[in-house]
Formats: structure tokens, sequence, C-alpha cells
């Protein structure tokens, strides 16, 4: 939240204002003269116009006139008298032909004057309780003019071509699109379309981009609002916003809402810290309500962006409400590649530039921060005068942004990336080398939550789970950092996931399972099993010695599959260096090629050989999926153009068929 200062001193300082510019304004500088003299003047025919007040007179004479007054002279033009009561004044000025203008003087001065303190008075009592109340930000919205709070277009430009990648969500919305375009066709029919759509995703990722997209792919208004502008400091003013929005969303329909941020308010109700915050309450309440509200033959939808889906509101997440929710995701290295390409496609590029290769030197980069690139490039190309951009300036401005990013998130300098795709390898192969786990779904060095890369699993149903089983489970939990070790000869912290995993695996192999020197007792441990999460604690009933000789099991379970690992590791470390630096060059590999590349090292192939295969296989699966998606729009397309859409049924909405 800003921090603001205090309204009131505005509000203060603008009565002064007033006041001081009144006090001045009622006294403009003119000659004081005295009554009988200004008689003269208007029976002499010298006075052009006069403006008589409550106890001034105050007057333009023809043209400067030299005044007789107390033995001295004085040439004057506009001139000031004090009025006496006098009832052939105002025919006398008649007479002589004098515009004359009657005022009631001014109230403010005096009435502000009796008011001030009682104003500034309740506005510091208003201050305090507020400050009490929720902090000083809300209150410095008092007085701004929030009569729309909300930005209305009704032509929206954007179009799914401007947002890359997010192929998943943008299906999701095309049916939204369609149902906007021709809400009858769904109506009639009694199909449900989702009131409202939840887009999750961390900031810069395209949200608000694609709820724009969808509201310019069916050319229906769009109405926005960010959540956080509901908060008012009057309880109920929120509410008042929300039911104001969705008024002029029905009168508007077919229309799209976007709420942004909508964890602002949507955060669980009765959470809050210091008691309740009654304003946040009621206006999602309010927005529940609305929702609720919404006849079904209405046709607007509401689209929500937030990056926390975890502490909204379980009532908001209800069916009828955001029951539907589109993860937007960090764009992948293709889908960087395209967001690159979507913000170049306006600016001229020299023939130098690799996007390809840009979109492997951005790890972590959200579409905003690529948009943020391709425009750090631009400036930096016109600050030095060329006409074209070229690889060096996206360099220039790689360099910066991510030492701009580096400070406090988790982007990897190029060191760390080497390591974590080792690291990745090693964990990959060692799997690919045991017999009884199954197949790889995929690896992958694109940081995610809090680990810098994953190796993937398919999981293998099965109901038991035999030793050998577990021990090769500990090679390949080993594998990572046995791989990373031999790469650079120490270790790193990045395994520490690993070995919790490892030695808690072990642990209970030995208290629960029998797998350790005795098998026929389970001891149980103090932890719970690892599959159910470890949340079942278990009285810990065996004796000190006891407990001695079972860890001492566990140490050994551990140091046999730590060795084994390293054989495994350094009988096919070629495997792990082509893996290693074809995870480098394009960032996530398909288990199959993990498996293929682990075949053909044991054959003889070498690790450069191995890189270049697999990096082969992944372009040609992505040439594949290319050419797939256009098949399929191309299909698409054709279906439309044979199959017109059906005409509008007379039929009012109402009275079709429900579901
Ligand atoms: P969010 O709402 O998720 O925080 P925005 O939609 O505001 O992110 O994105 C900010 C900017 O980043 C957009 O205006 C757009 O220029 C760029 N951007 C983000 N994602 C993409 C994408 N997938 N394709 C193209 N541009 C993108
Ligand atoms: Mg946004
Ligand atoms: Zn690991």
């Amino acid at each position: 939240m800003k921090r603001t200062f205090n309204p009131w001193f505005f509000v203060i300082l603008i009565i002064l204002g007033v006041v001081v510019f009144n006090q001045f304004n009622a006294r403009p500088p003119g000659s004081e003269i005295s009554y009988s003299t200004f008689t003269n003047l208007v029976e002499g025919g010298k006075v052009a116009e006069v403006v008589i007040e409550q106890n001034t007179i105050r007057g333009e004479l023809k043209a400067e006139t030299q005044v007789d007054e107390d033995g001295q002279t004085r040439a004057i033009r506009s001139f000031q008298v004090t009025t006496v009561e006098d009832p052939t004044l105002i025919p006398l000025l008649q007479e002589n032909g004098v515009s004359l203008e009657g005022r009631v003087p001014s109230p403010w001065p005096g009435l502000l004057f009796s008011f001030l303190p009682i104003v500034i008075l309740i506005g510091f009592f208003w201050f305090v309780f507020m400050r009490a109340q929720g902090g000083p930000s809300q209150v410095m919205q008092f007085g701004q003019s929030k009569a729309k709070t909300y930005g209305r277009e009704n032509k929206v430009k954007t179009t799914f071509d401007d947002v890359a990648g997010h192929e998943e969500a943008k299906q999701e919305l095309k049916e939204v699109v369609d149902f906007l375009k021709n809400p009858q066709k769904y109506l009639r029919i009694g199909a449900e379309i989702p009131k409202g759509m939840l887009l999750v995703g961390p900031p810069g990722t395209g949200k608000t981009l694609l709820a724009r997209a969808v509201a310019g792919e069916a050319g229906v208004p769009f109405l926005t609002v960010s959540a956080s502008e509901f908060m008012e400091m009057f309880v109920g003013v929120g509410a008042s916003r929300v039911r104001n929005l969705f008024e002029e969303a029905r009168k508007a329909s077919p229309a799209i809402i976007f709420i942004d941020e909508l964890d602002s308010i949507g955060r669980r109700r009765g959470a809050g810290i210091g008691g309740g915050h009654d304003e946040r309450e009621q206006t999602l309440n309010q927005i529940l309500s609305e929702m609720d509200g919404f006849e079904k033959d209405t046709s607007v939808i509401i689209i929500a962006a937030t990056n926390r889906p975890d502490i909204l509101d379980p009532a908001l997440l209800r069916p009828g409400r955001f029951d539907r929710q589109v993860t937007i995701g960090l764009p992948t290295q293709r889908e960087r590649e395209q967001v690159l390409r979507v913000h170049v496609r306006n600016k001229p590029i020299a023939d130098d530039v690799n996007l390809e290769r840009l979109a492997s030197a951005t790890p972590m980069f959200s579409g905003a921060d690529l948009e943020n690139l391709t425009n750090e490039a631009a400036l930096i190309a016109a600050r030095t005068g060329k006409q074209l951009i070229s690889w060096t300036d996206f360099n220039e401005a790689l360099d910066r942004i991510v030492l701009g990013l580096r400070r406090g998130s988790l982007v990897p300098s190029d060191k760390e990336r080497q390591i974590l795709a080792f690291h990745e390898a090693g964990h990959a192969v060692a799997f690919a080398s045991q017999p009884d786990l199954g197949h790889i779904r995929k690896v992958t060095i694109m940081p995610r939550g809090g680990a810098g890369g994953f190796m993937a699993p398919l999981s293998k149903e099965e109901m038991f789970f035999s030793r050998e089983r577990f021990q090769q489970q500990l090679v390949v939990a080993f594998g990572g950092r046995v791989a990373e070790k031999k790469l650079t000869g120490t270790i790193s912290s990045g395994a520490s996931n690993d070995l919790k995993q490892a030695t808690d695996m072990a642990k209970q192999m030995v208290f629960d399972l029998g797998m350790g020197g005795e098998e026929f007792v389970a001891w149980g441990s103090d932890q719970g099993p690892v599959f159910l999460g470890g949340e079942i604690s278990r009285r810990k009933d065996f004796s000190e010695e006891t407990a001695r000789e079972l860890e001492g099991e566990v140490n050994k379970i551990l140091e046999a599959a730590y060795s084994a690992t390293e054989t495994v590791i350094s009988n096919n470390w070629v495997a792990v260096e082509g893996v290693a630096r074809a995870l480098l060059e394009r960032e996530t590999i398909e288990g199959t090629l993990i498996e293929k590349a682990f075949e053909r090292a044991r054959e003889g192939m070498s690790a450069d050989e191995i890189t270049r295969m697999i990096v082969a296989e992944v372009d040609a699966a992505e040439r594949r999926m290319a050419a797939d998606a256009q098949r399929a729009a191309e299909a698409d397309r054709q279906r439309r153009a044979e199959r017109p859409a059906p005409t509008i049924d007379p039929r009012p909405a109402s009275e079709g068929p429900r579901s």
C-alpha cells in the first residue's frame, strides 16, 4: 500500500486559500474618495460604472481625472467610497447614465470563518479514527471523485495473435469467445458456460493480455477493475462499486468483466489479523452475490486474475463462480521465442539477431520481462543512432535486465545452469540405468517454484515395493549430487531435497519395513511413513540401544546406495554429459530421448554425438507439433466454413430449454 500524506492538509489549505482570496477580492485597490467627491464626479458625468455592495461603492471613471480632496490633488481612475444612507443616490446615478450593478457580498468568508474550526475538528477526529481502523492510505482517497473506478473499452484491438504461447489457455478461452459472439447458440440448448474464469499465474505472464484478447476476439466491451481499487475508507463503498460495475456490464451485455488482483479482496474470510476487515468482506460478499444473481441468459463473463490462488476464499471457487481455473505459467523456451517474435514484430531487426538463442538465454523470464528486453534493445540501438537493432544491442539489454532480475530472484547464472544441467542429467541417467523403475516423463532445467529443475518419472502404479526397488530409488535420488560432484569436484546445497528424500526412504526401510538387518520386525519410526506425508507419528517403543543399531542400518543402506550411484554415474558419464549439454541447449527433454541416449552411450556413441542427436530430435518433435497444430487449425476453419453458424432462434432465451 502506498503511503500518502494527510488529505486534510489539503482541505484546510484550500479553505484558507479561499478565505484569503475573498478578503483581498473584497477590497481591490482603488483610491478611497469621500462621498461628496463621488457625487460631484457623478454629477460631472465623469463616472462610467459603479458596483454597489453592502457598505462600499466601487467604480470606474470614464477617464483619468484630477480630484481635489483635503487640499491634495490626485489623478484617479478607479475609486472606492464608503456608502452613506442616501435615497437620492440611485436616481442620481441613473440620471447621469452610470452603469449600475448591485452585489450582495459573498457569504463565504463569513461562513467559512464560523465553520472552519468545526470542520477542522471533525477532520481531525475522522483522521484519528481511520488511522486506528485501517491505515492512512485509505484516508487519502476521501474526496477523490471515483464515480467510475473501472475502465471501459468498447473496441478492444488485442487478439490471440498478440499472445504468444499459452496454447491450452487459449483453447479454453476460445470457447468463451464463441459464447460471447453467439450466446444464443449455447443458451438455446441449455449449455452452461462458465460465468467466471480465474487466470492463475505469476506476474507479467500475460493474464491481463489474455483477458483483453478474449474481449478483442469476441468484439465485446471490456470492463476492467483492479480489485484493490474497491477498497475504500467507507465501509460499503466497495460493495456499491461492485454493484455499479455489474450493472454496467449487464447493460452492455454481452461483455467481459475483468477483475485484476482478485486476491486482494478475495482472501479467505475471517482470516484477517486484528479483527475482521468489514470492507473487504462486504465487497467480496457483493461480488459473490452479483455472480449468483446473474440470470442464466446474461451473457456476461467474469475473468479474474491472481497469482495467489491458494489464499482465495473457497466460496469464490465454488461452481457457478470462478470454477474454471486456467494456469498461465512462465513461458517455456519455445514460448519465449514466440513472445520475442511478437514483440519484435514492428521493430527493425538486423539479420544477426537469433531469437532462438535469445530464448535459450532467458530462463525464468516472464512475457513482460521479454517485452522489456526488446524495448531495452531498441533503446540502446536508438541511442547510438542505428537503423536496425542488432545482436549486440540485445546482448547489452540482456545483461542489464539479468543484472536487475538477479537481485532478489532466482535467475541462475551460466555456471549455476551448468551445474543444474549435470545434476538433473545425473538423476535421469541414474534412473535410466535402473531396471525396475519404469520410464521417465521428462527432464528439465526450467526453474519452477523453489526448484531449479526436475526429473519427472512416469508414475508407475504398484502395490508393493521390493527392497531392490527401494535401493534403485536411492540411486536415482543420489544421481544428482554424484554427477554434480564429478563435474565440479565439490558438493553444493542444490541436493538438499534429494538427501532428505533418500534419508527418509532409508529410515522407512529400516524402521517400518524390516529391510535393514532384521527382516522380521517393524520397529516403527518416530516419523510417519514417507508416503503418507509423515503426518501420523508413532510412539517410539524401543531402547536407545536398538535405536542406535537401527540408525546404523540406515547409514549402511545409504552408504551402499551412494557408492552404487558413484559407480553408475562414472560408468555412464558419457550419457550424463551428452544429456546435460542437450539440457543446456534445449532446456527440456522428453523421457524417451533420455532412454535412447543411455542406450547409445552404451553402444559407444560420444557425448557430443548424443547431444546433437537429442537436440535434433527435440527440434523435430517441435516441428511435428507445430505442423499438427496448424493442421488442426486448418481443419477447424474448414469445418466452420462448411457448416454455417446456426441462425438465431427467434424464441427469447428465457423460454429455451434449461439443463
Ligand atoms: P499479467 O497480467 O499476467 O501480470 P500482463 O498481461 O499485464 O501480465 O503482461 C504484461 C506485458 O507483457 C503485456 O502487455 C505483454 O506486452 C507482455 N507479455 C506477457 N506475456 C506475453 C505473451 N505470452 N505474449 C506476448 N506478450 C506478452
Ligand atoms: Mg495484469
Ligand atoms: Zn536433485
